[in-house]
């Protein structure tokens, strides 16, 4: 049973991925998600269904449109298969419960976010603002019809304590953080708040971390000066999706070694 869930939610994965893709492409652009349908770049040829079929399409087309030849980049199959995987890990944890629809939604933005900040080096109010009541109103649910109503309360106190937190600190170093950062924190706080407080440090600290290490790896190797800005949306996601698969084994390891459990 476990492995139909992850196998169905990876095939939704892809689909959503592909989904993703035409999100990625044209928020930060500030078009419609919707219209017009998909068409090539370079030629303008619109897109088949049989051309359109996640990560197939692009391994038989060899990369290229089917109209005009131009190279068509590998992030979109790579987007489409890191959505399979993220939503098959997803399934794997969260597994057959009522709060599976929340974190397959959660963890969908939070790889279009990731895409995006490190792109353009912003994170879009076009998809907080929507979607982080949107995330709360399915957990609240969940939670009511897992007979667990608290954790809906403990979701939107996550957001909260995490949207307090990264706005500190966006206040005391305006340079590093900013306000699309803190608005992401809230989304990852309700998702993250409704599995436990455990996993809403995990989740935030481990996106720190990451962020830090990496920044300090740049610096040190001169791949990047002290003045230039590192998107930090890629690093809480990353942080957030870490806290979701593997958040509860961390905390009991780290009680287990502090002796404190
Ligand atoms: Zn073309």
């Amino acid at each position: 049973m476990a492995s139909v869930t992850v196998l169905a939610c990876f095939g939704l994965g892809l689909l959503f991925g592909s989904f993703a893709n035409v999100v990625i492409h044209r928020i930060p652009a500030g078009g419609s998600v919707v219209a017009p349908p998909s068409a090539c770049p370079a030629c303008g040829a619109g897109i088949t269904p049989r051309d359109n079929v996640p990560l197939l399409s692009w391994v038989l087309l060899r990369g290229r449109c089917r109209s005009c030849a131009t190279a068509i980049s590998a992030r979109y199959p790579l987007v489409e298969l890191a959505t399979g995987v993220v939503f098959a890990l997803v399934g794997w944890r969260v597994g057959l419960d009522w709060a599976l629809p929340g974190f397959l939604l959660f963890a969908w933005t939070l790889l279009v976010i990731a895409v995006i900040d490190a792109e353009t080096r912003r994170i879009p109010n076009r998809l907080t603002y929507p979607l982080t009541p949107a995330l709360l109103v399915l957990l609240m649910l969940a939670a009511v019809l897992n007979g667990e109503p608290l954790r809906g309360l403990q979701a939107l106190l996550g957001g909260l304590a995490a949207f307090t937190a990264l706005l500190a600190l966006a206040l005391m170093s305006p340079r590093g953080m900013g306000m699309g950062d803190v608005k992401l924190a809230a989304f990852i706080g309700v998702g993250l708040g409704y599995l436990g407080w455990g996993e809403v440090l995990v989740g935030v600290f481990g996106g720190f971390l990451l962020g830090g290490v990496v920044a300090m790896a740049l610096l040190a190797t001169r791949l990047r000066g002290r003045k230039d800005l590192l998107p930090f949306g890629p690093y809480l996601a990353v942080g957030a999706l870490l806290a979701v698969v593997a958040g509860r084994p961390l905390i009991d390891g780290y009680l287990r070694l502090t002796g404190l459990a």
